[in-house]
């Protein structure tokens, strides 16, 4: 892992990435603010005085982020379920079908029900992992947090678009970018299983020690 000043510029994102763009073979996909880039460094010199850390020590620093980039993931989720939420509740209310306002149907009642449960044992999660990072440090676990907050968002979400009907599944309300992007914390930071293979390892640890 290393500084690139490229052209002699000191390391502004956008510079960067419009240089990159312009002399590398790149891919991009949509995520604000910039997109996500896909960069080939091909023949790339660094340096020495711009190694960070030491050679061979790029993954450690990858690493260090991981914590407390995943908590961050989280808390950011939490805000768009809250908002996942509203905006159904808001549709529920101003959409009349079949004689009724979506609100005073059962059916959609459990879908605000249980969207509020999940977001509320969610952030208690959160919580209970932003207080072990504190107390412990930013190597300490949040994997369960992280498994849970992007499912339970998911979640949330999909209600919403199905409340919205159609509406939902278009540009006229923000929860289908939500749900692309919510979706992809599944993956991002390391998918589903291999956290749940960790969860399911400490649990199963003790356990198989005593068996042997
Ligand atoms: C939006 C986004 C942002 C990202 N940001 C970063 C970043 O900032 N830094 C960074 O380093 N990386 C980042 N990543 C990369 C991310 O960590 C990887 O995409 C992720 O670890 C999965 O690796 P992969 O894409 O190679 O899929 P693969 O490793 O091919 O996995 C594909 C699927 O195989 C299955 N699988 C894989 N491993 C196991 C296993 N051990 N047990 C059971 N099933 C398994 C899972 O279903 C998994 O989804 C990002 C990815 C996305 C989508």
């Amino acid at each position: 892992m290393c500084v690139c000043f490229l052209e002699g510029r000191g390391p502004s994102l956008p510079k960067i990435f419009d240089c990159v763009m312009d002399a590398a073979q790149h891919r991009t996909c949509q995520n604000a603010p910039h997109g996500h880039l896909e960069i080939v460094f091909r023949d790339v010199r660094v340096p020495v005085s711009n190694v960070i850390l030491g050679e061979g020590r790029g993954f450690e620093i990858a690493q260090g982020r991981l914590g407390p980039g995943r908590i961050h993931h989280c808390m950011r989720m939490i805000g768009v379920a809250e908002r996942s939420l509203e905006l159904m509740i808001q549709r529920s209310i101003e959409r009349v079908a079949f004689g009724k306002r979506l609100a005073e149907k059962g059916m959609v009642q459990e879908q605000i029900a249980l969207s509020r449960i999940e977001i509320e044992q969610a952030r208690l999660l959160v919580l209970k992992a932003a207080h072990i990072i504190d107390s412990l440090g930013n190597k300490a676990c949040t994997k369960t947090a992280k498994i849970a907050v992007p499912r339970m968002v998911c979640n949330v979400i999909d209600r919403a678009i199905q409340v919205h009907g159609g509406k939902g599944v278009c540009q006229d309300t923000p929860l289908a970018l939500f749900y692309a992007h919510a979706r992809t914390l599944r993956i991002a930071d390391g998918p589903d299983e291999v956290h749940l293979e960790a969860v399911a390892k400490l649990e199963l640890k003790e356990p198989l020690k005593a068996k042997m």
